[in-house]
């Protein structure tokens, strides 16, 4: 297994990482780069584009390290086992003494890589987790997914939207995960362990894309494009509340904590009561093993959901579930996807237009709800 970086990421990474060094009165690594990097300037111009990317290599993986973030966030999700790894035995104290030289010697920085040095010594064979700051962390030495891969490529992503990770060739032959991810995350030192949360978060889905229990399928997800949008949506939603709880078990920090994915969740399952809305999302924070498919029905139907969390009592019975109108679920009216709900007319519509609604649909109640634009059609309709 392999792990590439695109030029553009390590280019853009260095470049912001480097000015941000600057701006904080760090300037030796900077005055380094500048006194590689602006000599390419006058070799032939089709040339120039390799060396640059020589340089931008040499400071993105050696002297800045930007690689080992990746490096830890693959280890942390078990896609590969905790050591360390050969070559950077060399670079890593080269680059510290420079720092050393420099004066500018920082107390992030450095001790992490005294770390990595330490580390080295011990042994490749030795894997239990050796620091004090990680001791906390469980990770999980399985080597089944490292062999299973065939490369890790890290890419730039050009916005937020663009950022996620995916993995190619999954059906056939040796799987490859792609990563893309913003080269600001690299910029501050500060922000190293928002950095780490984003790529552990990415790369166990990745890692769940490649386990056969979770059995990750390209599902045709049925339904017009908004219906599959909302799909969509939960499922993600539903996906990362399971990633995210898993990581939060193990003691890793994620990109988002419990309660801030509660209120995602919430913002779905509105019309759920309280109660009965708190009990599914703790059963689903409680889940151990999920499945692909189990994630997809449960974004797909919403009994599906409640079924698998809780029991229907007297108190929220299956016929309340049935009046539970969300987002995106057809008006039976219009049959539309609607977004918003009238959900009991009856309560806040005269009884005229109740009346204009059961003589086009004799079997429709109240309870069952109505899209906004419906109920104005019928209000119209009434002469109200
Ligand atoms: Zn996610
Ligand atoms: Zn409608």
């Amino acid at each position: 297994m392999k792990i590439t970086y695109s030029p553009q990421l390590m280019e853009e990474s260095v470049f912001r990482h480097l000015n941000h060094l600057e701006r904080s009165g760090r300037r030796s690594e900077y005055d380094e780069f500048h006194s590689l990097a602006d000599p390419i300037y006058e070799i032939p111009e089709d040339d120039r584009e390799a060396e640059f990317a020589k340089v931008n290599k040499l400071f993105f993986i050696e002297k800045l390290g930007l690689g080992d973030f990746v490096l830890r966030a693959l280890e942390a999700c078990g896609l590969i086992p905790k050591r360390k790894l050969a070559g950077q035995q060399a670079a890593v104290p080269a680059g510290a003494v420079e720092m050393i030289e420099g004066g500018d010697a920082d107390g992030e920085e450095q001790p992490e890589q005294q770390e990595e040095t330490a580390v080295a010594e011990t042994g490749q064979e030795q894997e239990e987790p050796e620091d004090k700051d990680e001791d906390e962390i469980q990770y999980d030495l399985d080597r089944t997914f490292e062999e299973k891969i065939r490369e890790i490529m890290i890419k730039r992503a050009i916005n937020k939207v663009d950022e996620g990770s995916n993995v190619l060739n999954r059906a056939s032959g040796l799987p490859i995960i792609e990563l893309r991810v913003l080269a600001s995350r690299f910029a501050n030192p500060e922000e190293t362990q928002e950095l780490e949360a984003f790529l552990i978060h990415e790369f166990m889905h990745a890692r769940d894309m490649m386990d056969p229990q979770f059995d990750y399928e390209d599902a045709f997800i049925p339904g017009n494009p908004s219906m599959r949008n909302l799909i969509t949506a939960r499922f993600r939603l539903l996906w990362n509340v399971y990633v995210d709880a898993r990581l939060a078990r193990k003691g890793i920090k994620s990109v988002m904590p419990k309660e801030a994915r509660f209120r995602e969740f919430d913002n779905y399952y509105r019309k759920i009561p309280d109660k009965q809305r708190r009990a599914i999302f703790e059963g689903l924070w409680q889940s151990e093993q999920l499945t692909h498919e189990e994630l997809l029905s449960m974004a797909t139907d919403l009994d599906t959901l409640i079924n698998q969390y809780i029991d229907y009592t007297d108190e929220f019975t299956e016929e309340d579930r049935e009046y539970i109108h969300l987002q995106g679920s057809p008006c039976p009216l219009c049959k539309f996807p609607t977004y918003n709900w009238v959900d009991d007319p009856e309560s806040v519509c005269d009884e005229m237009v109740i009346e204009a609604i059961k003589i086009d649909f004799p079997d429709w109640e109240s309870k069952d709800g109505a899209c906004d634009r419906c109920v104005e059609v019928y209000e119209l309709r009434a002469g109200i």
